[in-house]
């Protein structure tokens, strides 16, 4: 019952209904592979026109939701959906609402979570991951770790005394881990030897030095005359009053620009996607995705195909909901959307003012790890 009242207090602040928890469920739904915002209305008898009268980003946005998304649904005694909140990204979810007068509607709001800033410091006496989680209880936490080292280490040298100090800032929704956790630096000293891996204010990690491990670089896909929307996960706009959150680049140009794919891979996904129009996924190597959407057509690219970067695959233009012709470009590590932007300008490592600001952080991180070491 505290869960269900954590629930409701967390997440069902914005309900018209004074509604009597005991009486109703609070269920949770898990997205499906495959599964769609307009099959989830129709499979709950949901009014069809709140997907219809969508705008175009939400839409878009809808059509990312990820596979294994927890959602929440509360439903009445007819089983009917008096609320439903479906998460877009970790930060924005859709808020489907039934109204006194049996009405529904349908928002963007914020998911409300809380933050911690966290420190770990741990000597090695098992495997990794099982001390991690020993002293966390977070087993996410020692996958990133190990994603963000996998360039610079070999997780197999590790052995028992070396010590790992992690600096990390961790979700909390409802009393669950939430998210991903953000490693704001981390240490791994093993046979003497320090390896260093700090977060950047651009969103990646470097070492010590501010130089990149994973130099994976993606070329930008085409040619463009302006960028008509950056990527952002939440963003308040302010002229529309509602919250936003866009999973890529938009390059606007003319149409027929020629598209070029951004890095080495081959073809996941060419066809209709959503509000997409014609999109072509292609899958790389390290967990990376990229993702090419209102295409005008295609270029002699088929499914399964391995494509080089630069290779053209298509050309740009307005198909699905789009405004004017443009190449909207997403790029997704593991299944999560990050911004193109810090990949294309990437490089070797930071630079000027950038690597500058970089050491400072750098710094200040090293001085609290002496100081955890000495009393660990
Ligand atoms: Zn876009």
């Amino acid at each position: 019952m505290f869960i269900r009242l954590l629930f409701a207090t967390l997440f069902f602040t914005h309900s018209l209904n004074a509604y009597n928890l005991y009486d109703n469920r609070i269920e949770d739904k898990i997205w499906k592979s495959g599964e769609t915002l307009l099959g989830f209305m129709q499979e709950n008898m949901l009014p069809l026109k709140l997907y219809y009268e969508m705008d175009s980003e939400d839409e878009k946005l809808s059509s990312d939701i990820r596979t294994t998304t927890i959602c929440h649904i509360l439903r009445d005694e007819d089983y009917e959906i008096k609320q439903a909140l479906i998460p877009l990204n970790e930060e924005l979810q859709l808020h489907i609402k039934r109204d006194d007068n049996q009405s529904y509607s349908m928002s963007v709001e914020p998911i409300l979570y809380q933050s911690e800033k966290k420190e770990l410091v741990l000597t090695l006496d098992d495997v990794l991951s099982r001390d991690i989680v020993a002293k966390t209880g977070n087993f996410q936490l020692s996958v990133e770790l190990e994603q963000m080292f996998k360039k610079s280490f070999d997780f197999k040298k590790l052995k028992l005394g070396d010590k790992i100090v992690i600096f990390y800032t961790q979700k909390k929704r409802a009393g669950k881990f939430y998210g991903t956790q953000e490693i704001n630096a981390a240490m791994i000293k093993s046979r003497s030897k320090k390896h260093y891996q700090f977060l950047a204010k651009d969103g990646n990690h470097y070492d010590s030095h501010g130089k990149a491990t994973d130099t994976t670089s993606f070329i930008q896909p085409c040619k463009y005359r302006r960028i008509s929307s950056r990527f952002t996960k939440k963003r308040w706009h302010p002229i529309l009053k509602r919250y936003r959150a866009h999973h890529g680049i938009d390059y606007a140009g003319p149409v027929g620009t020629t598209i070029k794919a951004s890095f080495d891979g081959h073809v996941i996904f060419m066809g209709t996607k959503g509000g997409y129009g014609k999109t072509i996924v292609i899958k790389h190597r390290g967990g990376y995705k990229t993702l090419y959407a209102h295409l005008s057509r295609y270029n002699n690219v088929m499914r399964d195909a391995n494509v080089k970067k630069g290779t053209i695959i298509g050309y740009m233009g307005n198909t699905g909901r789009s405004t004017g012709p443009h190449l909207h470009f997403g790029l997704s590590l593991n299944n999560r959307w990050i911004n193109p932007e810090h990949r294309i300008t990437f490089r070797n490592g930071l630079k000027g003012s950038k690597r500058q600001e970089f050491l400072k952080i750098v710094k200040e991180y090293k001085g609290k790890m002496q100081i955890l070491l000495k009393e660990g």
